[in-house]
């Protein structure tokens, strides 16, 4: 990839980005003066590239072995990248509607994947990022997957279609990956035309999404799925077997019940989750691809040298840990902590991890007001990078992040919270009150429930405190919601394999005549 390391004009210090480059001092002036940094004409372009489902894990950047993604690698190496960087929720929509606003699930009341024609919506009230960017005369436009629940007000919306995909016919479910060709078209012409403005692009692109349409393809017993031939088969992982699941939350025993994905995968063998992780890097080398052709337009440009690039997702994916397929209801690291990654002229070739802080994707939007000298609503929940991206230690930065779980559709409705600090993870649900703890620095792939085992009894009080106190200080309601389940879906044998006939939301479909995909 050396043909590809001069994606700026030259190569400058971060320190020379920040004084020179880069928008920070001339916004924060224009902001001092009373006008916005887009007016003063000072102000950088943003392009935010979004992949669906893309668990941190995976990338080569983030100490994947099997390194499928010698693009985002790329990207990752000319900027700065967020270890402990989490979604808000593991699902797309409440996660997209949540960042798009700065705020949690529970503010934003978009707490599932349900809807309709007519909604439901954000509160019209609510700020968005976009709305704030168009105010200041940015041209914010959106490009490929939205499923953000009116979040996107401000941008101008740009739909993808279908488009031919040259990929191998053994890969059989693609209507994702059609659309990622058609929408990775669309941003790098409106790269390539002439810009009076500054501007705020998303690229938002689908995979590795298509693996759900995958599983359902596959869905069942299997001896063998085939696959492309020299395609890789990847090793299963070490957490691969949950062996306490007797001591983990009703939620999770009966994850197979809620989560039709899951239902679909429950009677694989082990061969067939190994066919699965080499269906989710097919898609994943897909979208690596799309965003190397997106950054080359994007430096062939001169807007490149003054473009800040972010790379992120929604909300990961299983991975096959745990027996699990793609993502919801569990707060595993695969499917909660994601890619965060900031890129631009002047941190080229810094590719520094930042470790410390606690991030999540509610600092997105404060990070990106901060960089273009423009006002957040003040109340926000999250908080600006780009202290840390300047290599400053911003006293008071909050200990932990939290993340959200209420239903998919609404059939199942156990709701959940994520509490992660930097050594342990604490989970409850209110369903039967159950509650986990991992020790992440001795337990990174979550083998055992220490509170299930009733251990580190001091540690689970601080930290039910902790969640109880955040609940008070972001007014959510999660201590005082409903529990919703059918006993129904909490009666078989433990075990995901024991599941037998539909999960709980296929039951529901059935019973309303509905055919959802696959
Ligand atoms: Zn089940």
């Amino acid at each position: 990839m050396s043909e590809k390391s001069d994606w700026y004009p030259r190569k400058l210090t971060r320190r020379e980005f920040l004084a020179a480059a880069g928008s920070l001092p001339l916004a924060a002036a224009a902001a001092a003066r009373g006008q916005t940094a887009s007016l003063a004409g000072q102000s950088g372009n943003i392009l935010i590239i979004i992949c669906d489902q893309l668990s941190q894990r995976v990338l080569g950047c983030y100490g994947d072995k099997l390194s499928v993604t010698p693009n985002i690698d790329l990207l990752a190496r000319s900027g700065v990248r967020f270890s402990n960087a989490y979604t808000n929720c593991p699902l797309c929509q409440p996660s997209r509607a949540s960042f798009w606003t700065g705020r949690y699930p529970h503010e934003t009341r978009i707490d599932s994947n349900f809807t309709t024609k007519t909604g439901p919506l954000i509160p019209s009230a609510m700020t968005t990022l976009g709305s704030i960017f168009q105010k200041a005369k940015y041209d914010t436009v959106h490009f490929g997957k939205q499923h953000d629940a009116g979040a996107l007000r401000g941008f101008s919306l740009i739909a993808s279609k279908e488009a031919d995909l040259d990929s191998p016919k053994a890969w059989p479910v693609d209507y994702d990956s059609k659309e990622d060709v058609n929408t990775t078209a669309n941003v790098i012409r409106f790269l390539q035309e002439s810009h009076d403005a500054p501007f705020l692009a998303v690229a938002s692109l689908n995979n590795p999404h298509n693996i759900c349409g995958w599983v359902g393809e596959n869905e069942g017993p299997h001896e063998n799925i085939p696959l492309p031939e020299g395609s890789l088969l990847p090793p299963l992982p070490d957490n691969f077997e949950i062996k306490d699941l007797k001591n983990r939350p009703l939620p999770i025993q009966y994850l197979c019940c809620s989560h039709r994905r899951l239902r679909q995968a429950a009677q694989w063998n082990e061969l067939n989750y190994r066919h699965y992780l080499a269906a989710y890097y097919h898609y994943i080398s897909l979208v690596d691809t799309q965003v190397g052709q997106i950054m080359d337009a994007l430096v062939s440009i001169p807007e490149a040298k003054n473009t800040l690039v972010v790379l992120m997702a929604d909300h990961g994916d299983g991975m096959s840990s745990h027996r699990m397929v793609t993502k919801q209801v569990s707060f595993y690291e695969e499917m909660t902590r994601i890619p965060l990654i900031f890129s631009g002229a002047g941190l080229a070739g810094h590719s520094q991890l930042i470790r410390e802080p606690m991030v999540s994707l509610l600092d997105l939007m404060p990070t990106l007001c901060d960089y273009a000298g423009l006002q957040a609503p003040a109340d926000l929940p999250g908080r600006s990078l780009l202290p840390w991206i300047r290599d400053e230690n911003p006293s008071g930065w909050p200990p932990y992040v939290v993340s959200e779980w209420q239903t998919e559709w609404g059939y199942t409705v156990s709701p959940g919270r994520m509490l992660r600090t930097s050594n342990f993870k604490y989970v409850r649900y209110l369903e039967g009150s159950g509650e986990e703890l991992y020790d992440l620095e001795n337990d990174p792939g979550e083998k055992l429930n220490l509170a299930g085992l009733g251990q580190n009894r001091k540690d689970i009080e601080k930290l039910r405190e902790m969640l109880k106190e955040h609940t008070r200080i972001t007014r959510d309601p999660f201590f005082g919601l409903g529990v919703k389940v059918d006993p129904r879906w909490r009666s078989h044998k433990l075990g995901y394999a024991n599941h037998e006939g539909p999960s709980a939301p296929e039951a529901a479909w059935e019973a309303e005549g509905r055919k959802e995909n696959n």
